[in-house]
């Protein structure tokens, strides 16, 4: 195992890393710019190295930097949370030149499914079902067109590169296809520096599932059950569960194993997700990620599987601590993300917290780096932690989630709790009866 790693990440992720290495024994190294001096993942870290200022590019994306505070400090590993340099495929292969490991899947595998274009060329070829869409990148009006009549409109155009539920654009008709195609072009482009897109059908009415799967490296891949994320707003996740209320286990075995085989088959290593639109019965692959999510805790939550934890071993050489036949699903996990954030208009509120209270008790998990007196700085993203609630089944877990939320107490800032609050009242989301869409749908209706 390791004996140092450096977690380069702040906030609840870099949290939630430190926390595992100190359960296996592993110092810790916090990276930090000098807005986050006070923050808690430097607090808590056996070391921290101070890598430059509040702007992202010039501390969390420094990649200069934090090699340096690697070298400095000892650390033998970086483990990379999610965002910031978590699929950049340069910054591990420069460490690979380092002799420092990246905990994470090889670069050639980061690279690889961070274009979405080849991603879904390699999944179809490992047996993974995928939208209907143009075989590769569509650069002409008049392809864009054939293509979008043969699989039938509306359709979205998607940039290869794009991320973060940026760069996509939905058409509806042929009229507006030359528009919409060299528009999303050139935003693509400018965004990501890659100006490919391709197309594919638009599902109508699709919940978004993904399937959880770690990887040894060599040829073993195992799948810890899915997470159901249809509740989104901007393509951005807010509200996650597992299991899907709409899945059965017949249907989870199936994708799942469907799943864990390409992985065994790639040879990838680590934590991955396979993310899916699901629709009338039928999965289709949209993307995958090379890191941990956000919300990976729903699934620790139903497995006791420490992600993390499996992430280390991988990387380290020690190999996963279970197979297939380890994995049971107990329960049922809801997971809330608080953003600092007007809980209607989304507004980001960034500012000093003056008093804060988080919930507590049985099957509830807070994943939070903010503490009373902590000020949310404006730089970064506004996620300030995760409710995560675990009860035996759907209907436990909703009963407690609404408790914890009714203690939660977060004063000085406006949070996205009282909007949770507003979800567990309605009956959809009760009854587990929600597509990607219906999010949007409700917050434009209480506006
Ligand atoms: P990103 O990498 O930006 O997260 P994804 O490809 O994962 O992009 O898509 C994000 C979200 O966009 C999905 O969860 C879904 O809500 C929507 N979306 C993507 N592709 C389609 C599609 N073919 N049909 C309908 N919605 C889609």
């Amino acid at each position: 195992m390791f004996n140092k790693v450096l977690i380069a990440n702040r906030g609840e992720i870099a949290l939630r890393v430190l926390r595992a290495c100190k359960e296996l024994g592993i110092s810790t190294v916090a990276v930090h710019s000098t807005a986050d001096a006070e923050a808690m993942h430097v607090r808590l870290a056996d070391q921290s190295v101070c890598i430059g200022p509040p702007a992202s590019r010039d501390s969390y994306l420094n990649v200069h930097e934090i090699i340096a505070a690697c070298e400095i400090t000892g650390a033998d590993a970086i483990h990379p949370g999610y965002g910031f340099l978590s699929e950049n495929a340069k910054f591990a292969q420069i460490l690979e030149a380092h002799d420092i490991t990246f905990i994470g899947p090889s670069y050639q595998h980061i690279m690889t499914m961070g274009d979405k274009i080849e991603a879904k060329q390699t999944a179809k070829r490992l047996g993974i079902p995928v939208v209907p869409g143009s075989d590769g990148a569509v650069t002409e009006d008049d392809d864009a067109k054939r293509i979008a009549s043969d699989i039938g409109y509306p359709v979205i155009i998607k940039a290869a590169s794009g991320g973060g539920g940026r760069g996509m654009r939905v058409v509806w008709k042929e009229s507006e296809m030359g528009v919409a195609l060299q528009t999303t072009r050139s935003e693509a482009g400018a965004a990501f520096g890659d100006d490919a897109v391709y197309i594919e059908k638009y599902l109508a009415k699709p919940r978004h599932i993904e399937v959880q799967v770690l990887g040894d490296g060599k040829n073993v891949g195992i799948h810890l059950g899915e997470r159901d994320c249809s509740l989104q707003r901007r393509h951005q996740k807010v509200f996650e569960e597992a299991n899907s209320p709409a899945l059965n286990e017949e249907q989870r075995d199936r994708i799942g194993m469907v799943c864990a085989n390409a992985i065994g088959e790639m040879g990838y290593s680590g934590a991955g997700t396979i993310e899916f639109l699901y629709e009338d019965g039928e999965f289709y692959f949209i993307e995958m990620n090379t890191r941990l999510q956000v919300e990976h805790p729903v699934t620790e939550m139903i497995t006791s599987i420490d992600l993390v934890n499996e992430q280390l071993r991988v990387a380290s050489g020690a190999g996963l601590s279970v197979g297939q036949q380890d994995i049971a699903f107990t329960g049922h996990a809801i997971e809330c993300r608080i953003n600092a954030e007007h809980p209607s208009t989304f507004v980001p509120s960034p500012g000093k917290i003056t008093y804060y209270h988080p919930p507590g008790g049985l099957g509830v998990r807070v994943d939070s780096g903010v503490f009373q007196g902590y000020s949310v700085p404006p730089y970064y993203d506004s996620l300030i932690g995760k409710l995560i609630v675990h009860g035996r089944n759907r209907v436990e877990c909703l009963m407690r989630l609404r408790r914890a939320l009714d203690e939660f107490v977060v004063d000085g800032i406006d949070t996205t709790i009282p909007l949770f609050r507003d979800l567990l009242d309605n009956q959809d989301v009760q009854m587990g009866d929600y597509d990607i869409h219906w999010l949007e749908k409700f917050l434009d209706e209480k506006s």
